[in-house]
């Protein structure tokens, strides 16, 4: 997949935090209420929102994490347990994020 995610950071709509946008003022995503709260909704933007700043934060502790040879010779090795291995939690997140790019 060639295209990118819109530019980030991205932001609530300050006049309603149930819109998120881009740093160009592009819509991303609309919260829908249908099924809970507004005050719930609006917290789901706001995790949609630190989308771009979560993922660029998981890409930079796996380069961190798997500088240091304990912890990557305990993932390259498969002597953690996967759902216990912090680098394989962080590869399932960029790659969930990314659709497996
Ligand atoms: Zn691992």
């Amino acid at each position: 997949m060639e295209s990118q995610f819109s530019a980030g950071p991205w932001f609530q709509q300050p006049d309603n935090p149930l819109v998120v946008r881009d740093a160009h003022d592009l819509g991303i995503a609309v919260m829908i209420t249908d099924s809970i709260t507004e005050d719930q909704a609006i917290l789901n933007g706001r995790l949609v929102a630190a989308a771009p700043d979560l993922l660029a934060a998981c890409e930079r502790a796996m380069q961190v994490l798997d500088s240091i040879p304990a912890i990557a010779d305990a993932h390259g090795f498969g002597e953690t347990k996967k759902e216990n291995c912090i680098i394989c939690q962080l590869l399932d997140a960029i790659d969930k994020a990314k659709g497996g790019e």
